[in-house]
């Protein structure tokens, strides 16, 4: 990176833990740096808000990325996003179709290739943040039982899942470096670019309830979601909403 020193990121593979990120969290105040701990098989996976991410060993690529940020946490609101971005565009880089939802998911052909879960650790002199991955590499039928019919997997031999992992890898470290120089601005065109809903009807959804509706637009350079609602243009925080197309 023409910023700085590139970080040295150590590489840990398990076969089998319950969440990636749940072992990263427990760990992070006492890492030394970044850590990438990838598990061939994740039996606890999470989501937002207590949700669970479903996965199966060999159908799912799921991995969480620790780095730490010189920032206050109000400065990585963004970071899904600028997260999203780097996944899409490996995702592109081998030859994948990816558009993203907001606030934090990967999309291929309207249905969802990847989910983002990013927790965050104090530290001493910071924070870290805690990058969790999930991908279908494939959705075998237990799998897509579990899921329902909203899930996408990648299309068969788009990479092999090493060549797609050393390539997400790569662009995250980048785009993480960049996003602690510079936060989400320097991402907010290209997330626009990618955005797999521009111009359609969404619904904000805030426990069950409406509470946004129009067209979305696109997200600002504090990373909210801007809808033209019936009321005019409004910007809405990602927090725990959920996105809906009407
Ligand atoms: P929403 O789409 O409602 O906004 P979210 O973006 O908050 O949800 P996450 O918390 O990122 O969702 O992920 C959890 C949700 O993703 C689950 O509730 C389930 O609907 C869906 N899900 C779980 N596992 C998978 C998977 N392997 N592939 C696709 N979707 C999944």
């Amino acid at each position: 990176s023409a910023t700085g020193p590139a970080r040295q990121v150590a590489i840990e593979i398990v076969d089998e833990t319950g969440s990636t990120n749940a072992d990263l969290l427990a760990r992070a105040p006492g890492l030394a740096g970044p850590v990438l701990l990838v598990a061939r098989s994740q039996t606890a996976g999470r989501g937002r808000a207590g949700r669970s991410w479903q996965s199966a060993p060999d159908a799912s690529l799921t991995f969480s990325l620790a780095w730490k940020f010189d920032r206050a946490l109000p400065q990585l609101v963004g970071l899904p996003l600028a997260a999203g971005v780097a996944i899409a565009d490996a995702l592109h880089a081998c030859g994948v179709d990816a558009r993203l939802k907001w606030p934090n998911d990967v999309l291929l052909d309207e249905r969802k290739l990847a989910g983002i879960l990013i927790e965050t650790a104090a530290a001493r002199d910071g924070i870290w943040a805690i990058i969790g991955i999930g991908i279908n590499l494939a959705l075998p039928p237990a799998l897509a039982e579990r899921i329902g019919a909203t899930a996408a997997a990648l299309p068969q031999l788009a990479a092999a899942p090493d060549d797609l992992l050393a390539a997400l890898l790569n662009a995250l470290a980048r785009a993480l470096t960049e996003f602690g120089d510079a936060g989400l601005a320097p991402f907010t065109q290209r997330w626009n670019a990618l955005h797999a809903w521009a111009g359609q009807q969404v619904r904000v959804l805030d426990h069950g309830q409406v509470r946004q509706q129009g067209a979305a637009v696109g997200i600002d350079d504090s990373g909210r979601l801007l809808i033209d609602s019936a009321d005019g243009r409004v910007a809405v925080l990602s927090g725990d909403v959920s996105l809906r197309r009407t």
